[in-house]
């Protein structure tokens, strides 16, 4: 027996519970992992609670991440004890996931786990963490540098938002945090933001093109907050765009792409290839700051999720949420 998550919607209504479930109830796969830590994610957040369909079949165990060891592999590339770590690729969602003590998936989807992390460490900064190293990534591949100029960050206490700053900070970029918790000015000021804005700035309907400020920009918001993100780069300013904790819709001009040439780099970590993930983790492994990363997580047990779900999505998280899948 194991403990998990569990999502069911039968003729009774969308309920998770912790349950108790069997080895035999594991779906297929070719690796099956002991997981040691999981983690609590905007997305788990809308599937524990049922607030958006993220969840595609019933029942399901949701957690889109997890890290742990091997326990059993019918795949030539992992043995019995190796210390693994998975992302996204629909578990949690189509397949079931990491909120869980044992996990069975394709072993196509596991990475090793970086030498520079414990289990805890890379569940500390999860998909969050992952995502946001992707957007700084985004922002370099299209020659964004700390002489550029300024970076916004929104949603900056949250799980992306804060592990951005951090990142950009330590890469040496002057980092403007926009946040609706100004009690949250001194916590982001020690990730390394060297300002903190009022997101009400960015909330309203504005002008099509605003004043130039920054050199870039990674928006988890969506919605206005995005469309006057883009009002507001420098000329050829690049916006790494991976949320939509405000709205999914874009009610945005063109007058930013193409009267100051700025660019909107999309960026999902779901599907992102195998090469750019473990490019992702090693630049984490060198680009963040362990003490910080401690700094801005918080630890529960598996058993507490449920309960922890619910603030999740009312904004009431700061950073990160690191899920001891043992207790
Ligand atoms: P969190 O809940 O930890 O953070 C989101 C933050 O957004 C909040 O802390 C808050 O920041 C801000 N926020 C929340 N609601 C609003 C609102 N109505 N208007 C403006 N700001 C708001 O979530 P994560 O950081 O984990 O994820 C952020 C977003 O990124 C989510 O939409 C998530 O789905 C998405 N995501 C996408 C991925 C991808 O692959 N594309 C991967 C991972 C996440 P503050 O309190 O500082 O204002």
């Amino acid at each position: 027996m194991f403990k998990a998550i569990l999502i069911e919607r039968d003729e009774r209504p969308y309920r998770a519970t912790f349950a108790s479930l069997n080895e035999g109830q594991l779906p297929a796969g070719d690796v099956t992992v002991r997981v040691d830590y999981s983690t609590l994610n905007y997305k788990d957040a809308l599937a524990i609670t049922g607030k958006a369909p993220v969840v595609r079949h019933f029942p399901m165990v949701p957690g889109i991440d997890f890290a742990g060891s091997v326990h059993e592999s019918e795949n030539a590339s992992f043995r019995v004890g190796d210390r693994v770590l998975l992302n996204g690729w629909g578990v949690g969602e189509h397949h079931w996931g990491g909120l869980a003590q044992l996990a069975r998936v394709k072993g196509e989807w596991l990475i090793p786990l970086p030498a520079a992390f414990t289990a805890r460490q890379s569940m500390a900064i999860g998909t969050a963490g992952y995502t946001a190293m992707l957007c700084v990534m985004a922002l370099e591949r299209h020659g964004v540098t700390p002489e550029s100029g300024e970076i916004l960050v929104t949603g900056a206490a949250g799980g992306v938002g804060s592990v951005a700053v951090a990142v950009l900070a330590k890469l040496g970029f002057r980092v403007a945090a926009a946040t609706g918790r100004q009690a949250e000015a001194d916590y982001l000021k020690r990730l390394g933001a060297a300002e903190v804005l009022d997101r009400a700035l960015f909330a309203s309907p504005g002008k099509p093109l605003g004043k130039e400020r920054w050199a870039g920009a990674i928006d988890v918001v969506g919605s206005h907050t995005l469309v006057n993100v883009c009002a507001s780069m420098r000329y050829r300013g690049v916006v790494a765009a991976c949320g939509l904790a405000g709205g999914l819709d874009f009610p945005a001009t063109v007058a930013p792409f193409i009267l100051r040439g700025v660019t909107l780099a999309g960026v999902d970590s779901v599907m992102c290839p195998r090469v750019d993930r473990l490019d992702a983790w090693r630049r984490l492994s060198q680009d963040l700051d362990l003490d910080k990363l401690e700094f801005l997580t918080e630890e529960i047990g598996l058993s507490q999720v449920i309960d922890r779900a619910a603030g999740f999505l009312d904004g009431r998280i700061r950073g990160r949420v690191v899920v001891d899948a043992r207790r």
